[in-house]
C-alpha cells in the first residue's frame, strides 16, 4: 500500500515522545567512561554535581536504562515549536534528478533558529528544580547561548554566558537576542576569571576559542554559589534530550510506511546527528534493521575523519572529565570556518564509539563546498540554512547523485537543524567569491595529537 506523502509530515501533539531514549542502553558495549582529570578514576555523581545540576549528572553517568521519562513542564514548552515538520524534498529531488527520495527533519523552526532549544529547556528545567539561582555556558556562533537564554528567562533563572571573542564581535545581533531573554554575554577570553587572565597573558589579542570559553564559564560555575555549568552539544545528557528529533522522524515515517536506507547528520560536538539516529541505531543494534549512518564535519575541524580515538580534555583549561573521543587535541584551534557550531576539537563518546566499532560513517567538506549546497538548497527549498545544517545539505546532495548514478531509488534522510540569518557575513563572502578552504596539514594534526594525555 502506498500513501500520497505530503511536503511537510506534521505529526499531532499526541504523538510526540513522553520518553527520551537513551541508545546506550542498547549498546553491549558501553562508551568509555568520563574520568577525572586529575585521579584519572571514573567519574563520580558526587564529582560531576559538583559541576553540573544533579539530575543531568544522573543521565550523564546512565547507561541502563532505554527510556527516560520527559517530565510534563519540558513537554509542555516543547508543544510551542515542536513536532517540528519532516520535509519531503521534492524541489531539491527534481532539481538534481535523482530517483533518491529525500526528506529533512527542520529544527530552525524557533527563535533561537536551531535544534539547541531541545536540550537548553530541559537543562534549565533541572536546574529550577534543583533550585539554582542560575547556569554558566559558552559559546561559539550564539545558537547555544541563544537558546539557553531563551530556556532561563521561561523559567526565571539567570544565565551567563561566555561568548568565543570572535563571535561577539562578528555577530552583534546574536549578542543582542541574547540580553534581550535577560542573559550576560562576556566576550571570552575575558578578565573575569583566573583562566582567561592566564590566557590573555598568554596569547595577547587572540580572538578566543570555544575550549577557552567553556572553561572560564566552569570557572564562574564553581566560583559562586548556586551555579552549575551546562553544555549545549558533546555530553550524553545533551544527545539523549536530541533524541526528540530521531523519535520524531521515526514516528513520522512510520506513519507513512517509508523506511529511510541512509542518516545524516552535520557533526559539531554529536548531539544532533546523535539525536536524530539514535532510535534508528538502537534498531540496528538489536538487529531489528540496517541502515547507514553518515556524519559530516569540516575540514577545518576533522575531528571523525582525521582524529584519533583516545582519551582527551574536554577543554583547554583541562578541569572538566576526560573523555574517551574521537579528537584533534584539546589545544588544537580550527582555522576560521563559518560554521562555527562546528568548531570542537572532540566528539560526544557514543557517537565516537560507533565510529570506532563500524557503525557510523564519516565524511568532511570543505567551505565552498558547503555554501554551494547552501545556496543550491535554499533557491529550490527556500529554507535559508545554516552553514553547520549545509554540511548535512552537501552530503545528502552527494548521496542523491550517487543514486543517479546507480539509478537506485534510495531513501535519504537528513537533519537540517537550523537557518541561516545570522550567518548572512559567511553567505555574503561566498557570494563575493572570498570564501577560503582551510584544511589542516598532517602535520598539524601530528602536533597537536602529539599532546594527547597518556592513559
Ligand atoms: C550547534 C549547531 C550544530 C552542531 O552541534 P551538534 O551538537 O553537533 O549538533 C549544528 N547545527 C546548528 C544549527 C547548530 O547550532
Amino acid at each position: 500500500m502506498s500513501m500520497e506523502i505530503p511536503y511537510k509530515i506534521y505529526l499531532e501533539e499526541s504523538e510526540m515522545p513522553k520518553a527520551w531514549y537513551n541508545l546506550r542502553a542498547d549498546m553491549k558495549e558501553k562508551p568509555a567512561p568520563l574520568l577525572d582529570p586529575q585521579t584519572h578514576q571514573p567519574a563520580t555523581l558526587d564529582m560531576l554535581s559538583a559541576v553540573f545540576c544533579r539530575e543531568l549528572a544522573e543521565q550523564e553517568l546512565n547507561d541502563t536504562e532505554p527510556y527516560i521519562e520527559i517530565p510534563a513542564e519540558i513537554r509542555n514548552f516543547y508543544k510551542m515549536f515542536r513536532p517540528s515538520p519532516l520535509v519531503r524534498a521534492y524541489c531539491l529531488e527534481k532539481q538534481l534528478g535523482t530517483p533518491a527520495k529525500i526528506y529533512y527533519k527542520f529544527e530552525g523552526n524557533n527563535t533561537s533558529g536551531s535544534h539547541k532549544l531541545n536540550s537548553a529547556i530541559a537543562q534549565a528545567y533541572y536546574a529550577k528544580k534543583q533550585g539554582l539561582k542560575g547556569v554558566t555556558t559558552e559559546t561559539g556562533a550564539g545558537q547555544w547561548g541563544t537558546a539557553l537564554s531563551m530556556a532561563c528567562s521561561y523559567f526565571g533563572l539567570d544565565c551567563k554566558v561566555f561568548m568565543v571573542k570572535v563571535s561577539y564581535e562578528q555577530k552583534p545581533f546574536r549578542r543582542e537576542v541574547m540580553r534581550t531573554y535577560g542573559a550576560s554575554v562576556t566576550p571570552s577570553p575575558s578578565e573575569t576569571t583566573a583562566i582567561g587572565r592566564k590566557i590573555l597573558a598568554e596569547h595577547p589579542g587572540t580572538g578566543g576559542s570555544l575550549g577557552c570559553a567553556v572553561s572560564e564559564a566552569v570557572e564562574c560555575a564553581v566560583s559562586n554559589e548556586g551555579y552549575r555549568y551546562v553544555l549545549g552539544s558533546v555530553l550524553n545528557q545533551v544527545l539523549l534530550h536530541q533524541t526528540v528529533i530521531g523519535l520524531e522522524t521515526k514516528t513520522a515515517l512510520e506513519k507513512y510506511g517509508v523506511k529511510p536506507d541512509i542518516l545524516i547528520g552535520c557533526a559539531g560536538g554529536g548531539s544532533n546527528l546523535g539525536g536524530l539516529i539514535s532510535p534508528f541505531v538502537g534498531e540496528k543494534l538489536r538487529g531489528e534493521a540496517d541502515y547507514k549512518f553518515i556524519a559530516v564535519e569540516p575540514a577545518s575541524c576533522p575531528s571523525l575523519t582525521r582524529g584519533k580515538y583516545a582519551y582527551d580534555y574536554a577543554d583547554t583549561g583541562r578541569i572538566c572529565p576526560l573523555a574517551k573521543m574521537y579528537t584533534l587535541g584539546a589545544d588544537y584551534i580550527p582555522a576560521p570556518n563559518h560554521a562555527g557550531g562546528l568548531r570542537y576539537h572532540g566528539m560526544n563518546t557514543t557517537l565516537s564509539a560507533l565510529r570506532d566499532r563500524g557503525i557510523l560513517d564519516a565524511v568532511s567538506y570543505k567551505q565552498t563546498e558547503v555554501f554551494e549546497a547552501a545556496v543550491q538548497f535554499a533557491r529550490v527549498e527556500g529554507i535559508l540554512p545554516a552553514p553547520e545544517s549545509s554540511h548535512a545539505i552537501r552530503a545528502a546532495i552527494d548521496e542523491a547523485m550517487k543514486c543517479k548514478e546507480t539509478g537506485e531509488e534510495k531513501t535519504i534522510v537528513f537533519g537540517l537543524t537550523g537557518t541561516g540569518y545570522f550567518d548572512l557575513y559567511g553567505y555574503q563572502k561566498f557570494n563575493d567569491g572570498l570564501l577560503e578552504n582551510y584544511v589542516p596539514t598532517d602535520a598539524e594534526l601530528a602536533e597537536s595529537l602529539s599532546k594527547l594525555p597518556n592513559i
